[in-house]
């Protein structure tokens, strides 16, 4: 079966900014407090409608990067700096320190390269599901993009390496998707082997972390949580309150690995489950949501997606009309 790209586009971006919206107010929280205030996530939106009412720095960010790719017909680095220094004026929903700050220099005109902060926050690889769209025909070009867009703000490389496997499994998950034969041990050789090799020691440390999520994937996710939520995080960045607890650290290899962790446990169940559990994730909820979402929201594609939770997210007709202008750039060029 031929993947229908358009759909996919739409999916995923949308899902983006679905998973966001849902885990925004949950940031910050203890995933065992999230779930003390309700017994069913479904009737707590219904019911607190006024907590569910935008996206935050995720999707604004995903938003600028899919209006760069489109401007420059895929990556250009003047256009992506422009798309992030507006970002500014949005203004910014809960910003994390390592976009803030290097986009904040990038606006004074210094230079990309002194711009960037050392961060290894998941700044990067919540933005870069754009890239992982437009170049899932082109591999190679993927790679070298995920791989800019990460550096023009945060110079760490964790947060390369975690927008280069989140844009790889979202190409990989538009070919794959549930309609379609989708093997985790296919999933895992396909991430692992395109992250080998690199000799930088983050990006290996990162092929451990995913193998040992293959070999925990019979975990429960409460139980998975509390092993990868602070997986990588080295000292003194760990949060000492949170450790052996359900709380995802913003570091971007614990973010990435409890995202891809979620998707794997609840993807075959429905978009709406596996969307409800990872915005609850605990700690960086909308970033998870967001992450997971873009993985989710790849394999699933739009038409399976409940409309209840696509008219819930601020701007969902700009996102799609967006998603579909990004599709249109992507096939002139493909
Ligand atoms: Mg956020």
């Amino acid at each position: 079966m031929k993947a229908d790209y358009l759909n996919k586009f739409q999916g995923t971006l949308i899902s983006v900014a679905i998973g966001d919206t849902l885990g925004h107010p949950f940031e910050g929280r203890l995933r065992s407090d999230i779930y003390s205030r309700f017994n069913k996530f479904e009737e707590f939106i219904q019911n607190n409608k006024s907590l569910f009412t935008t996206y935050t720095d995720d999707t604004q960010l995903t938003i600028h990067t899919a209006e760069a790719l489109i401007q420059g017909g895929g990556f250009n680095f003047n256009n992506f700096i422009r798309e992030y220094v507006k970002w500014l004026d949005d203004p910014p929903i809960g910003p994390g320190y390592g976009c803030l700050s290097s986009i904040q220099k990038l606006k004074y005109g210094i230079p990309w390269e002194k711009a960037a902060s050392n961060s290894g926050g998941n700044g990067t690889a919540m933005r870069v599901a754009p890239i992982g769209l437009f170049y899932c025909k082109d591999l190679e070009d993927l790679k070298i993009n995920a791989i800019r867009s990460s550096i023009i703000t945060h110079s760490h490389p964790a947060a390369s390496a975690g927008a280069v496997v989140i844009a790889r499994a979202i190409a990989y998950l538009i070919e794959r998707g549930s309609e379609m034969h989708f093997s985790i041990e296919d999933f895992f050789n396909v991430l692992i082997s395109f992250i080998s090799g690199s000799d930088m020691e983050i990006w290996e440390e990162f092929i451990e972390i995913l193998k040992k999520i293959r070999r925990n994937l019979d975990l429960s996710v409460e139980a998975g949580l509390i092993k990868f939520s602070q997986v990588g995080v080295k000292s003194p960045y760990f949060i000492e309150q949170f450790l052996g607890k359900a709380f995802v650290h913003p570091y971007t290899l614990s973010t990435v690995a409890c995202a891809i962790f979620i998707f794997l446990k609840k993807m075959k169940s429905s978009f709406k489950e596996s969307i409800f559990e990872l915005s609850t994730a605990g700690g960086d909820s909308d970033t998870i949501g967001a992450i997971g979402g873009s993985l989710v929201g790849a394999y699933y594609g739009l038409n399976k997606i409940p409309e209840d939770l696509i008219k819930l997210v601020k701007n969902y007709k700009k996102i799609l009309q967006l998603a579909e202008s990004l599709y249109e750039k992507f096939k002139e060029k493909y």
